[in-house]
């Protein structure tokens, strides 16, 4: 199989692997072929310091001995096969780097031979691109179930950021994906290691990423999870990837999940995270799940009449945050030009980015409801709404 070759299979196959918040949209020139990275997989990232960059995600080897059960990679399943050797991976990503073509690396692997001797392939891939390349810029690996000290150790030395997938959220969970994955041992041991090297090295940060929908998993068994993860192991960001079934493999006849329920993950994970919910805030059905109609603010807010509308000008930032249209940067200019003098109409909220859609059925301004009693009565009756995950002001 030649390098182009390779790199098609590879990208390809890394594409299960979540590390942005965004794809990158493939587009399609007849016959230009410079400049397309699509089909070996281009993905979009924010380091540390807010920027975003466009990452190189391939796969050092889609070999693998395990036989994870809906996984495209498994062991059993008859598709063609090709690794990387790790020099001939590293002058690729160089070039595509002085190409301009990419900014960062994310590289994962199948487990081929052993765990141990993939994880030495993949740090000798990072060693060459350190040290011989000098190559200083982003890298996000991801470490195998299983990985040992010094590999974890020594993955954290090279690495920007490291992960290593939860893929489900408790042990039971993690059997219905795969037989040959240990929960305590290899998943939480890991992230106990990573945990604890990472917090030794500046800059560097660990997120985790989970399956969701395949194992019969409810969203309160993940958000649990990870608000553990947060808490306990210093994790920077869980990743939330939708169940698809692929052809060829044990849970081929599982039905995906929707798309949306990974929305709505990740939409609970943000008031978790940076409005300051806690978990047993966030409003789940008799089933512990999310509701998809409705985001699950817009869920509180209906769920807790007792609590509004809120006074505007007196409001705590906590009780900012907990109105919908209402995030973390417009609740922060909102305490501050209160300082200087009080709000007097509704106008002035819209001009500091508050939703205003969304949160006047919700607030008083100066005592008074920016919206019509009516309004406020068609509002508060159970609604599909949208909230934006991206913006301020879910
Ligand atoms: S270890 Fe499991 S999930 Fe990872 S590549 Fe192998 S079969 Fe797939």
């Amino acid at each position: 199989m030649d390098k182009l070759e390779k790199l098609k299979l590879l990208g390809e196959s890394a594409k299960f692997d979540v590390c942005a918040s965004s794809s990158a949209t493939p587009k399609r020139f007849q016959n230009a072929e410079i400049g397309r990275t699509a089909p070996s997989g281009v993905c979009h990232s924010f380091t540390p310091d807010g920027r975003c960059v466009s990452l190189f995600k391939v796969l050092l080897s889609n070999h693998c001995e395990k036989d994870c059960l809906y996984c495209p990679n498994r062991a059993a399943r008859d598709v063609p096969r090709s690794s990387f050797a790790p020099e001939e991976l590293a002058s690729l990503f160089m070039e595509f780097y002085r190409r301009n073509y990419v900014e960062g690396l994310f590289l994962s692997s199948g487990v081929r031979y052993s765990t141990g001797r993939t994880m030495q392939d993949l740090l000798e891939t990072l060693e060459i691109l350190r040290t011989h390349h000098r190559f200083g810029g982003y890298i996000h690996l991801k470490i195998l179930p299983g990985a040992g000290e010094a590999e974890i150790e020594k993955a954290v030395e090279l690495s920007n950021r490291v992960s290593l997938n939860m893929e489900a959220p408790t042990a039971f969970h993690l059997a219905r994906l795969s037989r040959s994955k240990n929960f305590a041992t290899e998943i939480m041991g890991g992230l106990s290691r990573i945990h604890r090297h990472v917090k030794t090295q500046s800059g560097v940060s660990h997120s985790t990423q989970y399956i969701v929908g395949a194992a019969q998993e409810s969203d309160r068994e993940i958000l649990d999870s990870a608000a553990r993860l947060y808490s306990s192991y210093g994790l920077k960001r869980a990743y939330f990837s939708t169940f698809q079934p692929v052809p060829g493999t044990p849970l081929e006849k599982v039905a995906a999940a929707p798309l949306l329920r990974e929305h709505r993950l990740y939409q609970a994970d943000f008031l978790y995270r940076f409005y300051g919910f806690r978990m047993d805030e966030i409003p789940l059905d008799p089933a512990g799940n999310l509701e998809l109609t409705v985001d699950p603010k817009q869920a509180y807010a209906l769920k807790h009449p007792e609590r509004f509308p809120l006074e505007i000008n007196r409001a705590t930032r906590e009780e900012l945050l907990r109105i919908p249209g209402i995030g973390p940067r417009s609740a922060k200019k909102i305490l501050l030009l209160r300082r200087e003098s009080l709000f007097q109409s509704a106008d002035e909220l819209s001009r500091i980015g508050v939703v205003t859609k969304r949160a006047f059925p919700y607030l008083l301004v100066h005592g008074r409801q920016p919206v019509s009693p009516r309004e406020v009565s068609s509002r508060l009756t159970h609604k599909p709404l949208q909230g934006s995950l991206w913006g301020d002001g879910i």
